[in-house]
């Protein structure tokens, strides 16, 4: 064993005597390194970690290691749980792309019309919707509600996912995720002529131009399940390069191709081994929401789990 894999085996060893020690339970993000994935309780897509993390109910702690919108999802479904996210500074570009203001703004400008938020938004922003969606349940969202017109924020690309596949008409905030929006059509096709058997998924946070030339266009979680259930073999994936890992782990005989290796997203990458570690022994940082915010953010995301 090598002085490198015999620390991390102590860092592990010394995680899972804590998670014990804290009774906590530690949740990640498709996107989070190996490492990270390996010694987590639970690994999944928004929609899997929100659903999870309203009912863990054996655990004091939740340890979140994904980035802050995610961390405040877990704690406004699990209130009475110490919620720790291992380094704080691990955000969310596109959550920032749009203020609990600016949505107040769109209501008055387009008054009775409802707002449906990407659960990747600031928990103020969550507490001023109506609905919550993740990439995997936007379609079923939007299609749950009465009114013909819908506000959706804060993703331009989800957006025109939805609206090219529900009647309803859409006011689209004009974010974007800095990582899926990197991909372009070009890359696609280049790929397809170099793997022409392979079948192409990519996540709807990507450009129109590209999720028009995809085989599929799926959730992370989505994307893992086709994986495993396809008759293919070889896959090119347009998403965060996190989710390589489990790919190729649960699927052995099976070719997995990035379209970039460039496709990290730095802030989900801010989590390691160690920071697990030292938040665990020192509970910090702890993510707080206000109450009256949690409260109308809670009633947001529970109506999607609903509808879901
Ligand atoms: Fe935000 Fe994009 Fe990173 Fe996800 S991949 S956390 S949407 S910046």
């Amino acid at each position: 064993m090598s002085a490198a894999e015999g620390g991390a085996d102590r860092l592990v060893a010394e995680i899972a005597r804590l998670r014990r020690e804290r009774e906590a339970v530690i949740l990640a993000h498709n996107y989070q390194i190996g490492e990270v994935q390996d010694i987590a309780d639970f690994v999944g897509d928004s929609l899997e970690l929100s659903r999870k993390a309203a009912a863990v109910a054996d655990a004091r702690v939740i340890v979140f290691c994904g980035v802050l919108f995610m961390a405040e999802t877990a704690k406004i479904l699990s209130p009475g749980k110490m919620v720790l996210l291992p380094d704080s500074r691990a955000g969310c570009p596109l959550a920032n792309m749009i203020t609990a203001e600016q949505v107040r703004s769109l209501k008055q400008k387009h008054p009775g019309v409802p707002v449906v938020t990407y659960v990747n938004s600031s928990a103020e922003v969550k507490a001023e919707s109506d609905i919550c969606c993740t990439s995997a349940n936007a379609v079923r969202v939007v299609e749950s509600l009465q009114a013909p017109e819908v506000i959706f924020a804060p993703d331009r690309n989800l957006g025109a996912w939805v609206a090219a596949h529900t009647n309803k008409r859409l006011i689209i905030w004009d974010g974007y995720c800095p990582t899926h929006d990197r991909i372009l059509p070009e890359q696609i096709t280049a790929l397809r002529h170099a793997h022409p058997e392979a079948v192409v998924m990519v996540h709807p946070e990507c450009r129109p131009a590209v999720t028009a030339l995809a085989d599929q266009v799926l959730s992370t979680g989505g994307m893992l399940r086709f994986a495993r259930e396809s008759q293919a073999t070889e896959f090119v994936v347009g998403t965060e390069l996190g989710i390589l890992h489990r790919m190729r782990l649960e699927n052995p005989g099976k070719t997995f191709i990035p379209v970039s290796r460039l496709m990290t997203c730095p802030n989900m990458k801010r989590i390691t081994l160690e920071k697990v570690l030292w938040s665990l022994e020192d509970l910090r940082e702890q993510v707080l929401v206000p109450e009256p915010v949690r409260e109308r953010a809670e009633r947001a995301i529970r109506r999607m789990l609903e509808v879901t």
